[in-house]
Order: C-alpha cells, then sequence, then structure tokens
C-alpha cells in the first residue's frame, strides 16, 4: 500500500510507542513524517530515514507548536498521540497531576488542532486523528486522564462538524491495554512486572492478549487515509474486543 505518498504527516510523541509505530507506518506507506516530541524524536527519525524531520516541542506550549506548525508548506495529516498519565485516586489526586494530565492529553491536542487547520482550510483538505483511550468509559484512578480522553472524543465530534465543510475528517480512536513503556510504568506504579501486568489485562480481554503498538498504527493509518474518506466524527476503540 502507499496511500501517502506526496503527504505530510504530523505526528506528536513519536519517540517512542504508539506514535514511534504510527510514523514508521505512515513514512512505510509513503508519507513524509514531521515527527514533535518533548526532546524531538531522533532514534524513531533515524530508522525512518530522509522522509522523517524530528522537532522539539512540547504541545503544551501553544508558541512552540504554533512555530513547529509554522515552518510547514502542508499539513494532511495530524495524528495527535502525545500523552501522559498520573494516576491517583481522587482524594489524594495533586491538582498539578490533574492540571498536567489535561494539559497534555487535551489542550495539546487543542494546541495542534488549531495551528493545522489553518494549513488545511487552506488546502480544503485534511485528515485528524486523537488518541483518545478505553479509559474514557470511566477507570479507577485516572479521573484526570479519563477526562482528558473523553475531552478527546467532544473535541473530535465537534471539529467534525466544524472543518468538515472545509474538506477535513476528524477521528479519534481508543486504544485499550497496548504494551508500551507508559503500560510498563504503570505496572511498576502498582508493583508488578510489565509481563505479570500484560497477564492480568490479557485475561479481562476477550482477544484472550494485550495489543502491539503496530495495530494502533494501522487504525490510525486508516482513519488517516482516504479509504476513510466519509468517516467523521468518530471514535474508533482499538481493545481485543473488551466492553
Ligand atoms: P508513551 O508514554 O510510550 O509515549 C508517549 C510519548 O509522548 C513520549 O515519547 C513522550 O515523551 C511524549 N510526550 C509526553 N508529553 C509530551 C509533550 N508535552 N509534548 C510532546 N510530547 C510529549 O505512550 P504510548 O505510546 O503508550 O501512548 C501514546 C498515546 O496513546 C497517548 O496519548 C496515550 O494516552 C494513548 N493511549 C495509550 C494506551 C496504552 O495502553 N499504551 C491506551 C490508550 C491510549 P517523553 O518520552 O519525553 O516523556
Amino acid at each position: 500500500m502507499d496511500r501517502f505518498t506526496g503527504k505530510v504527516a504530523v505526528i506528536t510523541g513519536a519517540a517512542r510507542g504508539i506514535g514511534a509505530a504510527t510514523a514508521e507506518r505512515l513514512a512505510g506507506e509513503g508519507a513524509r513524517v514531521v515527527l514533535l516530541d518533548l526532546h524531538g524524536a531522533a532514534d524513531t527519525a533515524a530508522r525512518i530515514g530522509p522522509a522523517a524531520t524530528s522537532i522539539a516541542c512540547d504541545v503544551t506550549d501553544q508558541a512552540a507548536v504554533e512555530a513547529a506548525f509554522a515552518g510547514l508548506d502542508a499539513i494532511d495529516v495530524l495524528v495527535n498521540n502525545a500523552g501522559i498519565t498520573r494516576d491517583n485516586l481522587l482524594f489524594k489526586l495533586p491538582k498539578a497531576d490533574w492540571d498536567a494530565v489535561l494539559a497534555v492529553n487535551l489542550t495539546g491536542a487543542f494546541h495542534c488542532c488549531q495551528a493545522a487547520q489553518r494549513q488545511m482550510v487552506r488546502q480544503r483538505s485534511g485528515k485528524i486523528v486523537s488518541l483518545s483511550s478505553r479509559s474514557a468509559l470511566g477507570n479507577r484512578g485516572q479521573a484526570n486522564y479519563a477526562a482528558a480522553k473523553a475531552g478527546i472524543q467532544a473535541l473530535t465530534a465537534t471539529l467534525a462538524i466544524e472543518l468538515g465543510p472545509y474538506g477535513i475528517n476528524v477521528n479519534a480512536v481508543a486504544p485499550g491495554y497496548i504494551a508500551t513503556e507508559m503500560t510498563a510504568a504503570t505496572a511498576t506504579r502498582v508493583g508488578a512486572t510489565p509481563e505479570e501486568h500484560q497477564r492480568s489485562a490479557a485475561g479481562r480481554t476477550p482477544l484472550g492478549r494485550v495489543g502491539r503498538p503496530e495495530e494502533v498504527a494501522a487504525a490510525i493509518a486508516f482513519l488517516a487515509s482516504d479509504d476513510a474518506s466519509y468517516v467523521s466524527g468518530q471514535t474508533l476503540y482499538i481493545n481485543g474486543g473488551a466492553r
């Protein structure tokens, strides 16, 4: 497949995990990829080669996001993937951790959507795909993260309405448990090894295993491509059949 030949795709949080897998998938199908991450995404860019550009950019910093996007003469795809967790039960959740999670996962996506839409509206085309999560349905110890990820679904539905008239499709994916450094860190926090934590998640999943970043990347690539030309305002759950 070569669905992204001649297209420019911006992927946030592309240094590792789902973001890196998405960058590799889109580049593998012909895209020129612009990789944003806190400290850049040099390793991902090196794996991809000359089709990749790495930029250090904190998505919570609106001026930095504006500067990163200002240098691009075309933006065909935006993947809002940068995300963090700061899990805690509500009664001991520090306000700073509420703010940090909302800032990266939700406000960061707002900053990038606002910067990207200027170019996309001019082009009269574009695809935006944002990372929600199964946690948007509610997850113990993740009030901040669940609220941010539910916010992504509402942002997606609303931007699909606002940007649809300009030929821009806006969708989200909501993964379940995907084996990355994010879930490995969660395992450590609850006193389990990543393998133990994954086994327990697999046991709650109809497909009997956890997901891989490449499996989320494949769904993002579909939504970012013209194969999904009439799909907009949707959130696709990628969770091995879990309810
Ligand atoms: P990782 O933690 O493995 O990777 C996240 C990347 O985002 C890191 O490279 C991180 O940089 C970067 N990042 C963090 N903060 C910022 C910021 N302010 N600006 C720019 N980049 C930033 O996460 P995953 O790959 O697991 O997750 C990717 C997305 O998918 C997230 O939005 C996550 O919420 C979502 N998701 C993940 C699931 C999972 O099970 N893994 C399930 C559902 C949703 P650094 O390394 O420097 O911190």
